[in-house]
């Protein structure tokens, strides 16, 4: 999987990119994040990224030119994706994480300040993606929910494919309790069930819990 982020701030996207799974999974060749700076892409001396918003009003918008030209310099895989991360557009859920990690190439694209000029939407035609109803100050921490969470569909990012088949929201329920050694911290066991070795009951406890677990915290994902 390629990701290509345009982004006024790479080093956002980079630094993260450099830790843990992520890093990982960049070096052993399962993803690779690239980023292009629209203000590379400026045409007037100062590399101005942005001007007033036509109409009047509060803080600065950005301008088409600059993210068009860097858009269209990158290289289009077949099975590619363009996608604008912003607080207008579908909201980011596990069947939409999934449907993205089976392209080979996502294209995202992070605003700042008031947003993108509107003709930047008109020509690229990017699919809108937001990660909740509030308002960020920029795209990259969305962009980087989008990248985090579909390189862990991608076999081979986690350690063993199965760490996520149990995770929440992969079959519409949430993860059962987990616990590790001590047996007994502070007063709390872990549950018997769990020590015994016999995994058909464990699996049952498990399965009881994640119901259990989802009626409480999220019963509208029951429905
Ligand atoms: N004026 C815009 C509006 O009200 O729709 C919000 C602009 S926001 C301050 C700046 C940028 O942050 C957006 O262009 C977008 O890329 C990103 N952003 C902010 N909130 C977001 C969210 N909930 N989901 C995805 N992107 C978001």
């Amino acid at each position: 999987m390629r990701f290509d982020v345009l982004t006024l701030f790479p080093e956002m996207i980079e630094t993260h990119c450099k830790y843990s799974i992520l890093k990982r999974a960049v070096d052993a060749g399962i993803i690779a994040v690239n980023t292009i700076n629209p203000r590379d892409f400026t045409l007037d001396k100062h590399r101005k990224v942005d001007d007033t918003p036509y109409g009047g009003g509060a803080g600065m918008v950005l301008m088409a030119q600059p993210y068009v030209d860097a858009y269209e310099s990158i290289e289009k895989l077949d099975n590619s994706i363009t996608i604008m991360l912003s607080p207008q557009g579908e909201p980011l859920k596990e069947n939409l994480v999934k449907d993205l990690a089976n392209f080979d190439q996502i294209i995202c694209l992070c605003g700042h300040y008031e947003g993108f000029d509107e003709r930047i939407r008109d020509v690229i035609k990017p699919k809108e993606i937001s990660i909740g109803d509030f308002v960020l100050t920029g795209g990259e921490l969305p962009a980087l929910c989008v990248i985090d969470a579909v390189s862990r569909k991608i076999e081979g990012t986690l350690g063993k494919i199965e760490s996520a088949q149990d995770d929440s929201f992969s079959d519409g329920l949430l993860e059962y309790p987990q616990y590790t050694k001590p047996r007994e911290y502070r007063g709390l066991k872990v549950p018997e069930v769990l020590l015994n070795g016999n995994h058909k009951e464990i699996n049952e406890f498990r399965q009881n819990q994640r119901i259990l677990r989802t009626k409480i915290k999220r019963p509208d994902l029951l429905n």
